[in-house]
């Protein structure tokens, strides 16, 4: 396997940046769907829905009204009250004259609050401001955040789909009603096809099993391209094929960790 000093150097050289993002990288930005933490932060929200974390607490049968204005609260605390962290910095700084794009599996909206381009990031699992029509069809996705703004002011009205009038709820895969983002999806795609032969780096930054999509399939395309290289702070460097280790940096380490080493300038 390469050393840190090696993984500095691709990323100096590269032509483009391919960054994946996941659950844990989100944990830094302040979002943690799996804490206990959540009693204590919401506990109106945690007697309501009878859940010790978000992710349960998403799940839980409410009202609209109730799950708009749940939804309303924790987009509140944790995307629009959102203030970057220093990982997020360092990542702007790796990122800064280079072409990237950011395929991220937090729905929180973190990295265009942060100030990443819009058009270079895919949000696997969607982002909870934007809506989806709860009918199970594809009727598009809206923005959400002055219906979220109204609701904080205790005034909100559950919004209403405006094809079919059915209830809106969250661009997230809370049920089968999911769609994908096709636009960012086929943006997401059009890079890896035009930097297939290019000295490329993709960057993996607190991904985990909750969103197994970010994980093989992107090893598989960093084997498939030769020039492509691979910087990881998840995986023990033994865990990457044979036929990477010339061609990966990893570590079993965190975003905030690798950042740090990724930026650290040489005295
Ligand atoms: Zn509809």
């Amino acid at each position: 396997m390469a050393t840190i000093e090696q993984a500095k150097n691709w990323l100096k050289a590269a032509d483009a940046i391919i960054v994946t993002a996941g659950n844990r990288y989100a944990n830094y930005e302040g979002l943690d769907i799996l804490s206990e933490g959540f009693t204590q932060e919401f506990p109106k929200w945690a007697k309501k829905t009878k859940a010790n974390n978000i992710g349960n607490a998403l799940e839980a049968p409410l009202s609209w009204e109730d799950k708009w204005a749940f939804w309303s609260d924790l987009i509140q605390r944790y995307t629009l009250s959102y203030q970057p962290s220093h990982q997020m910095e360092q990542l702007q700084a790796v990122l800064a004259d280079k072409p990237y794009f950011i395929a991220n599996s937090s729905f929180a909206h973190l990295f265009e609050q942060a100030g990443f381009a819009k058009k270079r990031i895919f949000n696997i699992f969607g982002d909870w401001t934007k809506t989806q029509c709860s009918s199970g069809i594809n009727h598009g996705n809206t923005d959400d955040l002055e219906t979220v703004k109204q609701f904080v002011a205790g005034n909100g009205k559950v919004p209403k789909c405006t094809v079919c009038g059915k209830e809106l709820e969250l661009h997230m895969p809370l049920n089968s009603n999911f769609f994908p983002d096709t636009d960012a999806n086929h943006d997401f795609r059009w890079f890896i096809t035009n930097n297939e032969k290019v000295n490329l780096v993709v960057l993996q930054l607190g991904v985990d099993v909750l969103s197994p999509q970010l994980v093989a399939p992107v090893i598989n395309l960093v084997q498939q391209f030769s020039t492509w290289h691979f910087i990881s702070c998840d995986l023990e460097a033994s865990a990457l094929p044979d036929n990477l280790q010339k061609r990966s940096y990893s570590e079993a380490s965190d975003p905030k960790e690798l950042l740090a080493k990724l930026v650290k300038e040489e005295k």
